[in-house]
C-alpha cells in the first residue's frame, strides 16, 4: 500500500500531506498495534480529510483504535484530532487541555496505554512546547519521539511555548535510559538515537556558547547575536534562530551568567 509503510514491528507510518520548511516532507502519523486489541494512533496529523480516512482504515485493518495520542499540541500535530476521533469513537489522550484543548483525557508522566503490540508508556520530555510527551514502545524500546528530535529539518525551541533548560534536560533524560530507535513526527526514523540524542545537545550548547562569546564582543540584542551567529543559515530561517537565541539567554538569565536589560539588551554577568 503506497500510503503505508510498515516502519518497525506493529508500527505503521502514514506520511500527512503537509510539506514544508518546518515540516520538512510532513507529519508522521503513527500506527501503533494488531488484532484482537487493536492499535493506538500517535500524532493524527493536519485536518486532512483523505490522510484521516487513510489512518481510520489502516487501523480498521488492524482491529480498530482505541485512543489517539498527541505528543503536544502543535496544528500539524493535531487538528486532525477531532475528526479521526468522530469517524473512529476513539478517546484524545494528551498531556494537558490547557496544550490540547480537544483532549478526553490528560496523561501523567509514566502513564500506560494498551495496544495490540505492547504498551506505550508517556515520557514528560517539556521543551519544544510545555505539553510535549514522547510515547514508549515498550516490548521494542522505540521511541516516538514527536518533535523532541527531527529525523528532517529543524527542531523550534522558543519563548513563550519553549524552554531551553527544560528541552535541555528532557535531552539528557533519554540519554540516561536510551531507547532502541527513534521514531520522529518529521523526517525518517533515527537508528543511532545515543548519538543523536549528543548530537542535539552538543549542537544546542555550542550554540549558548556562541551566544555567551557575542555577549563578551559586545553584542547585545537578539537581533545582533542572531546576525553574528547564524550568518551562515538560510535566511528564512533567521526568525526561528531569534526565538532560540532568546530561549537561551532566558536559560542563561535563570542560570545568573546573563541579566537582561530593561531596554531590550542582554549582557553578562560581571
Ligand atoms: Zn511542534
Amino acid at each position: 500500500m503506497a500510503d503505508m509503510t510498515e516502519i518497525a514491528e506493529g508500527v505503521a507510518l502514514v506520511l500527512a500531506p503537509n510539506p514544508s520548511l518546518m515540516t520538512g516532507p510532513g507529519t508522521n502519523t503513527y500506527v501503533v498495534g494488531a488484532e484482537p486489541e487493536g492499535c493506538i494512533v500517535i500524532d493524527p496529523g493536519p485536518d486532512d480529510i483523505h490522510h484521516i480516512e487513510t489512518v481510520a482504515r489502516i487501523a480498521g485493518e488492524r482491529g480498530g483504535v482505541r485512543a489517539i495520542l498527541i505528543t503536544h499540541g502543535h496544528p500539524d500535530h493535531m487538528m486532525g484530532a477531532a475528526r479521526l476521533r468522530s469517524c473512529t469513537g476513539a478517546p484524545v489522550a494528551a498531556w494537558s487541555r490547557e496544550g490540547v484543548s480537544v483532549a478526553d483525557q490528560e496523561l501523567v508522566d509514566g502513564a500506560r496505554v494498551s495496544t495490540g503490540a505492547g504498551a506505550v508508556r508517556a515520557v514528560y520530555t517539556p521543551g519544544h512546547r510545555f505539553d510535549h510527551l514522547c510515547f514508549w514502545l515498550e516490548p521494542s524500546g522505540a521511541l516516538f519521539a514527536g518533535d523532541l528530535l527531527a529525523g528532517a529539518g529543524t527542531v523550534v525551541v522558543a519563548p513563550p511555548e519553549g524552554d531551553m533548560q527544560a528541552y535541555l534536560a528532557s535531552l539528557q533524560r533519554l540519554l540516561a535510559e536510551p531507547p532502541s530507535l527513534i521514531l520522529p513526527a518529521h523526517g525518517p526514523a533515527i537508528a543511532d538515537p545515543v548519538g543523536k540524542l549528543q548530537e542535539y545537545l552538543d549542537h544546542r550548547l555550542m550554540r549558548e556558547q556562541q551566544v555567551l562569546t557575542g555577549l563578551a564582543r559586545g553584542l547585545a540584542t537578539v537581533a545582533e547575536l542572531v546576525a553574528a551567529i547564524y550568518a551562515d543559515v538560510d535566511a528564512r530561517l533567521h526568525p526561528v534562530a531569534a526565538g532560540s537565541v532568546l530561549a537561551h539567554l532566558q536559560k542563561l538569565e535563570r542560570e545568573g551568567r546573563v541579566i537582561a536589560m530593561p531596554d531590550g539588551r542582554w549582557r553578562l554577568m560581571a
